[in-house]
């Protein structure tokens, strides 16, 4: 087991690096995006994706001080742009994530756990999805388990973020067995089994992203 070090941290600058990747990555990304919810819903999610994050592109040009100020900002960003039942629930993500890092210029592994904790379960008391409802929940609920076992086991926050990486891509793999029961997706049944979730998709990008951060 290795030791947690107390400058084990996140700092405000590798949040914002995130953010700033993050946003590239799913702009590039939109018409895969869209293809992912043709099979498994309306086809409009990567383009809700784009203008959410082209937005949020632009709040990170202006200056926030600190990481519970810059994830609200991101989060509202989102929800003032996008459409879709994805646009309320990723603004909320980060909207979330934020208020459980107020004031801090540095996240700890723990941080981490709590805030996206917070979040999920922000979007559960929203959407009311459970992991094999085929959403973004059946990754990010295995990579928020992931993160809280690392916490416990105190290891650096790398490793935890890769093992969350991991767990969410096995999560969103696992959405191909899965049947819709939310959003638009689940007026297509059936159709949607073999398709991954898009949303569940983004999660992975986001603890990818966070990973390589
Ligand atoms: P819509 O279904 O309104 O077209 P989008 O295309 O914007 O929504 O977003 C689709 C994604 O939103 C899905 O891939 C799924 O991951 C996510 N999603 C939809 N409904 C829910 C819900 N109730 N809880 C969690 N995630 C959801
Ligand atoms: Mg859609």
């Amino acid at each position: 087991m290795k030791d947690q070090r107390l400058d084990d941290t996140l700092s405000y600058m590798q949040v914002l690096n995130f953010l700033s990747k993050l946003a590239n990555q799913i702009i590039q990304e939109k018409d895969r995006l869209n293809s992912m919810d043709a099979a498994c819903g309306d086809g409009d999610f990567g383009t809700s994706m784009y203008i959410a994050f082209s937005n949020v592109r632009k709040a990170l040009e202006e200056p926030h001080n600190e990481i519970g100020t810059l994830l609200t900002s991101a989060g509202h960003s989102i929800l003032c742009t996008a459409g879709g039942a994805s646009g309320a629930l990723f603004g909320t993500f980060f909207v979330e994530a934020g208020k459980h890092a107020k004031g801090k210029t540095e996240v700890a592994l723990p941080d981490l756990a709590i805030m996206f904790d917070a979040s999920m379960k922000k979007i559960q008391t929203r959407g009311e999805a459970q992991v094999g409802d085929k959403t973004m929940i059946d990754s990010l609920e295995p990579a928020v388990r992931a993160l809280q076992e690392s916490a416990k086991a105190k290891s650096t926050i790398i490793s935890a973020l890769q093992k969350a990486a991991a767990a969410a891509e096995a999560g969103c793999d696992s959405t191909k067995d899965l049947v819709a029961k939310h959003g638009r997706s689940r007026y297509l049944g059936e159709q949607t089994l073999g398709h991954a979730d898009p949303g569940a998709y983004v999660m992975v990008l986001v603890f990818r992203t966070l990973a390589g951060t």
